[in-house]
């Protein structure tokens, strides 16, 4: 008998399948596309079960004949292209007649549709056509008077494989929505809904403008810190809105990237963005960027996966500029410069000959904190405001802090106690260099940093980082003990609207928020009104704090996941969350105990150089690079 032979066609398509309908939000995905490539003016989807009981997407589109309708369901049956130079400008979104027998074979699937020509003449009843696992069983008239709905009940029930795979409830739900919200905001002009289990996630009516629609689906408070981008170079229009460098998120989940209104996973356009921040961000923080490509349909190969997110350009660096340069354009309209945020201070860089301390160049103190270089001194980087060193008024030096080091002999000056201080002396500096094993604060710099001196090295220590780590670290610990969940009650409770996706996990983790200091329960469709944060969260506000960890959870890989693995990712989450809120700010004067408390407290925690977000903590400019930059060694 041959060993080789031909697969039977049910299981090929299953096969084939698996490509393109890999969760409930691919099967939602191919759907709308068919929706608004139909010329749909509005597309409601409703799901239950995250999508895995039940997808329903209904549109208002030109629909179809009978016979249409049946074609449609034949692998490689498509009405958006005809020859092969079609293939190579595609303008709608799908082109591969792929997606419905896909779906069709790995559900259960019923469409209804009439054509729009024939609709309301009274010849032409609509269509319903039931599909099961891939096997046609029913087509009929229906009283169907417009545009198209497909409804998908139990993706994969026969390809269990793959249902065992799919995630939680609200991963898969987290998912759907957020293909909904990326159609949403590429189609301003389409009104778009989104139920889960008749709760209402998305509801964004047809919009005159793109910022109308970010403002449908984020909210008012999104707008405030992003920078409109509109750019062309070289053929390619880059557009769309990005934030300014003090909008710090961490996680990618406000990234979202289009081309030609699709859609598109891409290594070299995420370079692009993370590139035109590389300067502005540390390495763990995520700008929100909606940022749309708009290049000629030759220019791009969409053919190089089934699910049509990855494409190939002919030209990928061109494309890349554009978005830098359409990046660096729209922050520089608001003063920032992508190259103002400067490197660590180094020896070698103390070394450079004669820096100009008006030019604000990368040794420059200023830019040590960020300034604005040349011409926008003064401007302040923003989210710093550059003022003087604070230095506090009288010297803090804990007791028994003389055990001296080599550095003591260098410099061979005799260390003197806190007594001999004096605090009304005049401005002239010091003449003790103060060296000792217990870290000695000096002051503050510029209100953000504290400036300590250690055994043998200068350190500056980020404020807010600083607190946070202490903060993060309480908050786990109390967090474990039987007590340690105390709830403050808020005097007046507060609404807090949620984005679709923090709406859609929302309803999964209120329980377990509830059950650690939380007060918080639905106020409305997509609002939340919170009656109690933890006592821990000090006065931070509660709605932000919220939203915060909802995001969290909505770029998170898995949610629910093991009972006790699950409650131990929960409340770190929660702690960093807490942490970031409640510490204090930049630009923000602290009293020498406060300061004295902070690196006290910090010194002693199990990692004092990086915060949970893994941001560095503390700089330290050690005794060597000093006499290094000072050529005594
Ligand atoms: P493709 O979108 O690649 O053409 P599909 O399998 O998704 O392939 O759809 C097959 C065809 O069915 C489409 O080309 C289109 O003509 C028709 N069709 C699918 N969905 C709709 C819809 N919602 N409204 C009108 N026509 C549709
Ligand atoms: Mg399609």
């Amino acid at each position: 008998m041959a060993r080789v032979h031909v697969l039977p066609e049910v299981l090929a398509h299953k096969i084939a399948a698996g490509e393109i309908v890999e969760r409930p939000a691919s099967a939602v995905k191919e759907l709308v596309e068919n929706s608004l490539d139909a010329d749909a003016r509005r597309v409601v989807v409703e799901v239950q079960d995250g999508g895995r009981k039940r997808i329903c997407v209904r549109d208002d589109g030109i629909g179809m004949s009978r016979e249409d309708a049946q074609t449609a369901f034949q692998h490689h049956a498509t009405s958006k292209i005809a020859t092969f130079e079609d293939l190579t400008a595609i303008r709608t979104l799908g082109f591969r007649g792929e997606a419905l027998p896909s779906i069709a074979s790995v559900s259960r699937l019923r469409l209804r549709t009439v054509d729009r020509e024939k609709a309301g003449d009274g010849s032409n009843p609509g269509t319903e056509i039931v599909y099961e696992g891939g096997v046609l069983r029913d087509v009929r008239d229906v009283a169907w008077h417009q545009g198209t709905e497909i409804t998908v009940e139990e993706l994969f029930f026969n390809v269990p494989a793959r249902r065992k795979f799919l995630k939680s409830e609200p991963t898969e739900l987290s998912h759907v929505t957020r293909q909904v919200m990326h159609y949403a905001l590429a189609y301003p002009d389409v009104e778009f809904e989104l139920t889960h289990q008749g709760r209402s996630l998305i509801q964004a009516v047809r919009a005159q403008t793109f910022a109308e629609r970010v403002y449908q689906i984020f909210g008012d408070q999104f707008l405030q810190n992003l920078a409109e981008v509109d750019l062309t170079r070289e053929g390619i229009r880059v557009h769309g809105l990005t934030s300014l460098p003090h909008e710090q998120r961490t996680n990618a989940s406000h990234q979202f990237l289009f081309v030609n209104r699709r859609v598109i996973k891409d290594r070299v356009l995420n370079h692009a963005v993370r590139q035109a921040y590389q300067d502005l961000l540390p390495p763990t923080v995520y700008p929100v960027t909606l940022l749309f490509v708009e290049i000629e349909p030759g220019e791009v190969d969409v053919n190089v996966h089934p699910c049509k997110t990855e494409i190939r350009f002919r030209d990928s660096s061109r494309v890349h500029s554009a978005i830098y340069h359409g990046i660096e354009e729209a922050l520089l309209r608001h003063r920032v410069s992508l190259r103002s945020l400067s490197r660590p201070l180094s020896a070698t860089q103390l070394e450079s000959p004669y820096p100009n301390p008006d030019a604000g160049g990368p040794d420059s103190a200023a830019a040590l904190v960020g300034a604005p270089s040349g011409g926008h001194s003064g401007q302040g980087y923003p989210g710093f405001q550059l003022r003087s060193f604070n230095q506090p008024g009288l010297m803090y030096q804990p007791a028994g802090s003389d055990n001296r080091t080599v550095a003591d002999l260098l410099y061979s000056t005799p260390a003197k106690g806190r007594d001999q201080v004096d605090p009304h002396g005049d401005n002239s500096i010091p003449e003790t260099i103060h060296i000792s094993g217990t870290p000695l604060v000096l002051g503050q710099f510029v209100e953000s940093f504290i400036v300590v001196t250690e055994r043998d090295s200068v350190l500056l220590i980020d404020q807010h980082v600083a607190h946070e780590r202490i903060l993060y670290d309480r908050a786990l610990r109390s967090m474990g003990e039987p007590d340690g969940t105390a709830t403050q009650r808020l005097l007046i409770p507060a609404i807090q609207r949620l984005e679709p996706r923090q709406a859609a996990v929302f309803e999964h983790v209120r329980d377990q928020l509830n059950e650690n200091g939380f007060e918080v329960e639905w106020f409305g469709d997509n609002t939340i009104v919170v009656k109690g944060i933890p006592a821990m969260a000090g006065n931070c506000d509660a709605g932000l704090l919220l939203s915060g960890i909802l995001d969290d959870f909505t770029a998170n890989e898995e949610l629910g996941g093991s009972r006790s693995g699950g409650i131990q990712r929960f409340r770190e989450k929660l702690a960093i969350n807490m942490a970031c809120r409640a510490a204090i700010k930049i630009n923000t004067p602290l009293t020498v105990d406060k300061m004295h408390w902070i690196v006290d407290t910090l010194l002693r925690s199990e990692n004092p150089y990086t915060c949970p977000h893994g941001r560095p903590i503390l700089l330290r400019l050690g005794i060597e690079e000093i006499l290094r930059g000072f050529k005594r060694i």
